[in-house]
């Protein structure tokens, strides 16, 4: 018999365990949340179908967790509802979690813009909050499916544990981003069940992909990394963008998908800051025999350089190009307009956009207005963070803050 097997209760052959608090979802905001109940004194259970507590939290930050951001500010966040986050963010910030990751000793840095990364692995963060979690005195149960949740005397859960009551039931079960690793709509599902409503979601934080010329362009270069300025919607970001075999990541690119919208273009400056027409002219007046492709070498990835020379720019020594022609070149490195195809979807995607209705929550507390004891929180709910350890810092505020009232 397997594991999950072997715990398998026949439906209602006992009594369904009863516990003040349920959370379904045992990620960052679920075992913040199970964490400040505890310690509240709450009888809490925490559920999660995966075989392992924050699965995300040990693959984040590339390995080492960005777990906060130092600017994390109500205003970094998309939401249809911009006012929804402030008071959770501002009830538990980013110094509230410096202060417990200081606490657990463990060593960590500030990469750059303020993202906070472990020295060493994710891990000691996943470890960090299952230390809180057992000293809360609270129960995580691992490989637990749930089936059916009503309302009874609280809410009633149908598991593949046995049934379980609670007085107040967590959705944390986060967005849809990577099904692999084991995301659902569950907490979207539960929502709409208990008529509250779910904005649009689509795939934010994701790599874009591309067609035609531009993806041989792209995979010609693949590897190659150009610090930039991309923008799309009014939205703009200065960081590296990445050629890879589908299309172009980076955190640039990844910041401005979620702002990009279908058929719309991504500008890219891949010289921010630099009066490029200028520097061309007093490279022609200096180095009138040296050909474009060497004096863009000084600025730019040599490869990036060779394959843009052979496929669209004119190539010639510096002295034969008409003003016409330095301005062509200024336009196309300074004003890349890309057309992405689309994106690499919830496979890769960061984070989901959209989410739980916020119209529906309270900002205080996360409880739905309409249902006593029904609270969503972290990534589930429509508040989205940028690149950068934002995500996680609404995670733990949010489940922050539910824990105080569940
Ligand atoms: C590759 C990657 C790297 C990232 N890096 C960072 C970073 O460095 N910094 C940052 O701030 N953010 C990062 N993020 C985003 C961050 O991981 C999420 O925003 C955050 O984990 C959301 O927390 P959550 O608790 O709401 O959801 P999750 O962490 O996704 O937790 C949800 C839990 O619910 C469980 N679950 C789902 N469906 C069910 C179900 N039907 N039944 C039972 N359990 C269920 C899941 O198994 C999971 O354990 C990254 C995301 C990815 C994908």
């Amino acid at each position: 018999m397997d594991r999950v097997g072997a715990s398998l209760l026949p439906a209602r052959a006992s009594p369904a365990s009863r516990y003040d608090v349920v959370i379904v979802g045992a990620g960052a905001a679920g075992l913040m949340c199970a964490i400040e109940a505890g310690k509240r004194g709450r009888r809490v259970m925490v559920l999660d179908h995966a075989d392992k507590a924050g699965k995300k939290i040990l693959i984040s930050g590339g390995g080492r967790c960005n777990f906060t951001n130092l600017g994390a500010e109500p205003d970094c966040y998309q939401s249809q509802n911009k006012a929804f986050c402030y008071s959770a963010l501002s009830r538990y910030t980013p110094s509230d979690f410096v202060a417990l990751v200081e606490n657990h000793h463990i060593a960590y840095h500030e990469k750059k813009l303020g993202q906070l990364f472990c020295d060493g692995a994710s891990s000691q963060i996943v470890a960090m909050l299952l230390r809180e979690v057992t000293a809360a005195k609270t129960v995580v149960r691992l490989q637990c499916t749930v089936a059916t949740i009503r309302r009874s005397d609280g809410f009633l859960l149908e598991t593949t544990l046995g049934d379980v009551a609670a007085d107040s039931l967590v959705m944390a079960t986060g967005g849809l981003s990577i099904p692999k690793m084991g995301a659902t709509g569950l907490a979207h599902a539960v929502a709409r069940q208990f008529g509250l409503k779910v904005t649009a979601t689509r795939p934010a934080l994701v790599p874009f992909t591309f067609q035609g010329k531009t993806l041989e362009l792209c995979q010609r270069l693949a590897g190659v990394s150009i610090p930039c300025t991309a923008s799309c919607n009014g939205a703009g970001f200065t960081e590296n963008l990445l050629l890879t075999h589908r299309g172009v990541s980076g955190p640039a690119m990844l910041q401005c998908s979620s702002y990009w919208r279908e058929r719309q273009h991504v500008q890219v400056d891949l010289l921010p800051g630099l009066d490029l027409l200028a520097h061309l002219k007093k490279e022609q007046a200096a180095r009138p025999k040296a050909n474009l492709s060497s004096v863009l070498s000084a600025l730019l990835p040599r490869r990036f350089v060779e394959v843009m020379c052979e496929t669209s720019l004119p190539n010639k020594p510096m002295a034969q190009l008409s003003l016409a022609e330095l301005c062509a070149v200024t336009k196309a490195i300074k004003e890349w307009t890309l057309l992405p195809a689309g994106t690499e979807g919830y496979r890769t995607a960061e984070v989901t956009l959209g989410g739980v209705d916020t119209t529906g929550l309270s900002s205080k507390t996360m409880e739905a207005l309409h249902v006593p004891g029904l609270f969503f929180i972290g990534e589930a709910v429509d508040v989205t963070g940028p690149l950068g350890g934002y995500n996680f810092q609404w995670a733990w505020a949010s489940g922050y803050c539910a824990g105080q009232y569940v």
